[in-house]
């Protein structure tokens, strides 16, 4: 017995540590997990009561349609339900689009570092992955371009990437679209898109409506605070849509989830909210950083990617015996970073004021004293 030998070489997806197991190690009380870009509000105080209320439904299994969400996704997008496809987490889209259009000997293009899903489910198709890197922490997309060969079938681009946060501008996208053939399928992660000012915000939405090879992939797991239930979609051509459909398991989206996002897409003013949060503590983030000199990246989404060098180990270290949980650059391959997820306004003060400390006597002093 013997697995496909390809699957050897899918890398292994280095996880954050959980809370419980900081807690346990350090021997705290209290620790705040700022590793995985959760939104830390969570979500809407109305899709929490309808969270309750689905409990007593969980003996029926879910619509494998996901009609209702695809019915006011449709409205709110002003597209056809046969042009969206809802999963199990975004993960899973990127997935089944792996499995639709890649075979042995094909390949995927991305940027270098990007979002680690997209390398492994083309290789878990036996397919490669050509590694762009990326050019003043930006997706170069006359780069990509550059890069594609006669076995590439798909490309992907996040915008706001992750790790970095930094963004695709509408004339970078449009150029991008225009020199890419249309027999390979562009997809677009927009994970962190409502994260975004308005005004920088590409219309890919514009794009689907002419591009038959153009999938937008969204997620309720960002600033709809919904990533424990496991929810997201794609926006294509119906051409895609039904390819994707065939490799979807009947009942890939449970029934909590799908009610959830029904309630999440009710409350545009919450998701307002955040976003403008976000934004403020942001801003904090940088001011502070700035007064102490140290560098940062400028992020269009929920999370700050900083600069520590090459003592990123050991700032990790002193920062989860603080009871901090940050993700370290060089699991996400932007080593000399850590990327830090924005929390509520009190985390980030003390998450401030304590990394400031530490970095100021691993980094500046160079050793380690009571910090
Ligand atoms: N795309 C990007 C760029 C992400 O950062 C993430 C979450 N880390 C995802 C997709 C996955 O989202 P989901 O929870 O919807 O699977």
């Amino acid at each position: 017995m013997r697995a496909n030998p390809w699957i050897f070489n899918l890398p292994e997806y280095v996880p954050g540590k959980t809370i419980e197991e900081v807690k346990k190690k350090y021997n705290l009380k209290t620790v705040y997990k700022l590793a995985s870009n959760e939104n830390i509000w969570g979500p809407a105080p109305q899709v929490l009561k309808c969270i309750e209320k689905t409990v007593n439904e969980i003996n029926y299994y879910p619509d494998s349609y996901c009609r209702d969400l695809k019915e006011k996704l449709s409205l709110k997008y002003n597209v056809s339900p046969d042009n969206i496809i809802v999963g199990n987490g975004t993960d899973e889209i990127i997935g089944f689009i792996a499995d639709c259009f890649i075979c042995i000997g094909q390949n995927a293009v991305v940027f270098d570092p990007t979002f680690s899903t997209y390398e492994k489910s083309v290789l878990k198709c036996g397919g490669k992955v050509i590694k762009v890197p990326l050019e003043n922490l930006r997706q170069n997309v006359v780069s990509m371009v550059d890069a594609i060969d006669t076995k590439t079938k798909i490309i992907f681009l996040t915008n706001p990437h992750n790790p970095t946060g930094t963004n695709i501008t509408e004339d970078e996208f449009k150029s991008l679209v225009k020199d890419v053939s249309g027999d390979i399928l562009i997809v677009v992660d927009e994970a962190y898109y409502e994260y975004m000012p308005p005004e920088d915000r590409v219309d890919t939405l514009n794009y689907v409506r002419k591009h038959d090879n153009l999938i937008i992939l969204r997620t309720f797991s960002k600033i709809y605070g919904l990533a424990g239930l496991r929810i997201g979609y794609g926006i294509s051509s119906s051409k895609v849509i039904s390819a994707l459909n065939r490799v979807r398991l009947p009942f890939n989206v449970n029934s909590m989830a799908q009610k959830a996002a029904l309630v999440a897409l009710e409350n545009d003013s919450y998701v307002e909210e955040i976003r403008k949060k976000v934004i403020a503590e942001k801003e904090k983030f940088y001011k502070v950083l700035k007064n102490c000199g140290i560098e940062f990246i400028e992020s269009y989404a929920n999370f700050v990617c900083i600069k520590v060098g090459d003592k990123t180990k050991k700032i990790v270290e002193e920062l989860l015996k603080k009871g901090f949980i940050v993700r370290p650059g060089e699991n996400l391959g932007l080593p000399g970073y850590i990327r830090v997820t924005i929390s509520l306004p009190e985390i980030n003060d003390m998450f401030l004021e304590a990394f400031t400390r530490i970095y100021r006597n691993v980094v500046e002093h160079a050793y380690i004293k009571d910090v």
